[in-house]
């Protein structure tokens, strides 16, 4: 039987070789069409404790994400968006009303996969090169940056995201709520904070500050954050 190149099976095998390096773009995932599959944790389910538990991420990667992962299979099976990427159904659904379900579920399998590269064990502390270089450029210097994405992540209204992203060659903070992405508004994200209580929750309660400046300042992974900027 001819392996077709998108085939479960194909996929799972390159998603599984591609968790063993370094983030460089956009998830596997993401090229693919459908059936979309959830991509590999780039670390073990307890390497970011006890910031986020085993706990976490046993519900939020294995039950929120993979749920996300089937029900946007479920939803374009047999409609024009199977055959389309990742990418391509969340700017092709944003904004369409009829397509909100779409949305929601693409644009968090996306999310999630990007925020899960985002971060690693023994991660944090401050980025370096062109990357700095460009956050010296744009907010004034890191602390100023750190301080921005904390105010948006801290004051982001129930559930969402805050991000940092290039727009159009600027650096900037934005947050985003429930499964909006930076994608739809022209802007290249370069790392986010999931701020749903569902990341947060189990190990910190209600102190969402203590979630974000423990990611904030353990477990960035600056080399994710660079890469992105570079591609
Ligand atoms: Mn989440």
């Amino acid at each position: 039987m001819q392996a077709h190149p998108f085939s479960r099976r194909n996929f799972l095998l390159a998603g599984a070789a591609l968790g063993a390096v370094t983030w460089l773009g956009a998830p596997a995932v993401a090229r693919a069409a459908s059936p979309h599959v959830l991509p590999p944790l780039p670390y073990p389910d307890n390497a970011l404790d006890p910031v986020i538990s085993a706990r976490t991420i046993g519900f939020h990667y294995g039950k929120h994400h993979q749920a996300y992962v089937d029900n946007l299979n479920k939803l374009v099976a047999g409609t024009p968006m199977a055959d389309m990427t990742l990418e391509q159904v969340i700017k092709t659904s944003s904004g369409v009303a009829d397509k909100v379900g779409v949305f929601n579920n693409a644009a968090q399998v996306w999310n999630h996969t990007f925020y899960w590269n985002g971060m690693r064990p023994k991660g944090g502390g401050q980025p370096s090169g062109e990357l700095a270089a460009r956050i010296e450029k744009d907010f004034g210097g890191y602390d100023a940056m750190r301080k921005e994405l904390f105010t948006a992540a801290s004051t982001q209204f129930g559930s969402g995201w805050a991000w940092l992203v290039d727009d159009a060659g600027k650096l900037k903070v934005v947050k985003t709520g429930n499964a909006e992405n930076p994608l739809t508004r022209g802007m290249k994200p370069l790392f986010t904070i999931d701020v749903w209580e569902h990341a947060y929750y189990l190990d910190h309660q209600n102190k969402r500050a203590d979630y974000i400046n423990a990611v904030l300042d353990k477990l960035v992974n600056w080399n994710f954050v660079a890469a992105n900027l570079a591609r």
